[in-house]
């Protein structure tokens, strides 16, 4: 029986290495954890070629060619395509489609020999904050099963929490990474915009998108970004990150305090928070109040842009050359009967306000308006971290909430985004870390965030904070 709770990347690479168990084994243990908490509902689809990416990865360990990430198993949200599986943003517009082609990222993992073992629940599409869209039923939160994962990647976050995997991929377009990483008690990284090709990636907001690792510790969450990110030519919005060094700047904090002490920010939360800001105080970080104004726009700014490149992105999804068909009288008949049938509620609604946004007279007062002040937020990063070298804030305003709370009231669910949208807004990367624990046992979390490719800086601080708290 391997132990599965306390493992990571390097003591599996170990065992793996002098031989301790096979590939196969951990494969096993891995999918057989799958297979006896079904009721999580944390996985789409099991991939169909285990087998054979365990002896390929056996192969590696017998002729001496293993890295870290050789064999080390990966689930990955139900939007990242992998040739001939079955992807489908947990739509029922994809039902049935298998990827032709596979993602960078992935191509990458595959590269370094890691086994790709299922997708993962996600909301429809990504939208969404607690996996309820998702058109395949809600994921459960392995820590208590009547409350939510959080979202969109809520699935991959179960997954590392109920050890069905060691690592997972999300994606993060609001938050879908760090929000339910900060409810399952795990790390989740959004790395700078452009420092992870989106190639493969079923796209929601392209401008905003971004793929990254979940991880049960700061280190294993390095491994997979070290992996999947750099240069790639079939993304051309990606850059080569020249990391920065660490200097002794990296000891400054900057707290926005007004932005974290906001109505609707649970009690419990902002104590963790406070508690949290004490330890690092007492490590020797200086903590400094910084006042950053234009964050407070910054989730007006998404619920404009996002849904407005929404609404272009799933133009394609017509029933005649992408997505579901429904036939009816002529074509524009099944068009409007396909994407009714194909769409869920949450999808339909960010479509219809995308089209309003982009419609003619709206675009000037909406859509540029947003752009410009999303330039403002970019700015007002980049003066800050003139000063400070990381910026810090709770991820998210509560723990995670109960399955059913807040699915009829969409404005409440956005709001739980506060946090974490600003650094998709400024594509800037972002860490959230888990924190504690609340009075119910439910994780907190705290989020960092750095200039663009500065994640070195993140994964220093995050892992000084990780060790402070162990
Ligand atoms: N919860 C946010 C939303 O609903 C974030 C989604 C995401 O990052 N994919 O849009």
């Amino acid at each position: 029986m391997i132990e599965l709770k306390d493992l990571n990347i390097t003591k599996a690479h170990q065992a793996l290495s002098s031989g301790q168990y096979l590939v196969k084994d951990l494969v096993d243990a891995y999918v057989d954890s799958i297979n006896s908490k079904s009721e999580i509902n944390a996985i789409r689809n099991l991939h169909t070629d285990i087998d054979e990416q365990t002896k390929v990865a056996q192969t590696r360990f017998t002729e001496g060619k293993a890295n870290l990430l050789t064999g080390i198993p990966i689930i990955i949200k139900d939007n990242l395509l992998r040739k001939d599986q079955l992807v489908g943003a947990s739509s029922k517009m994809l039902e049935g489609y298998r990827a032709v082609y596979s993602a960078t990222v992935i191509d990458r993992l595959r590269d370094a020999g890691a086994i790709i073992l299922a997708s993962a629940n996600c909301d429809e599409f990504a939208m969404g904050g607690s996996t309820e869209n998702s058109a395949y039923g809600v994921t459960k939160n392995p820590i208590d099963t009547s409350r939510v994962p959080g979202g969109s990647s809520g699935g991959s976050a179960a997954a590392v929490a109920a050890d069905m995997s060691l690592v997972s991929l999300g994606t993060d377009t609001g938050g879908s990474i760090r929000q339910p990483a900060a409810f399952c008690g795990l790390v989740g990284l959004k790395p700078t915009y452009g420092a992870v090709s989106r190639y493969g990636a079923i796209a929601m907001g392209s401008s905003l998108d971004q793929i990254g690792p979940f991880a049960k510790n700061v280190e294993d969450a390095k491994i997979v970004f070290d992996c999947i990110s750099g240069l790639d030519a079939k993304d051309s919005t990606t850059e080569e990150g020249v990391q920065d060094t660490i200097d002794d700047n990296v000891k400054k904090i900057g707290i926005p305090f007004d932005f974290v002490n906001k109505e609707g920010v649970d009690s419990e939360v902002l104590e963790n928070f406070n508690q949290t800001v004490e330890k690092l105080k007492s490590a020797g970080y200086e903590i400094v109040d910084i006042s950053l104004p234009y964050l407070h726009y910054a989730l007006s700014v998404y619920y404009i842009l996002m849904p407005a490149e929404v609404s272009s992105n799933l133009a394609r999804y017509d029933g005649i050359r992408y997505g579901l068909n429904v036939s009816a009288k002529d074509g524009i008949a099944s068009y409007e009967k396909s994407r009714a049938t194909g769409f869920g509620k949450e999808v339909r609604r960010r479509i219809l306000l995308g089209t309003y946004i982009l419609s003619h007279g709206y675009y000037d007062s909406y859509y540029n308006k947003a752009n410009m002040v999303k330039e403002k937020i970019k700015t007002e990063y980049e003066q800050a971290f003139k000063n400070v070298s990381v910026i810090l804030t709770p991820t998210t305003p509560t723990t995670a909430f109960k399955i059913g709370e807040k699915s009829n009231d969409p404005l409440a669910m956005y709001l739980a985004d506060i946090f974490t949208v600003p650094a998709n807004i400024a594509g800037v990367p972002a860490i959230s870390i888990p924190s504690g624990l609340d009075k119910d046992g439910l994780p907190f979390g705290v989020q960092f965030v750095a200039p663009h490719h500065a994640e070195n800086r993140l994964f220093k601080v995050a892992s000084d904070l990780q060790n402070l708290l162990q």
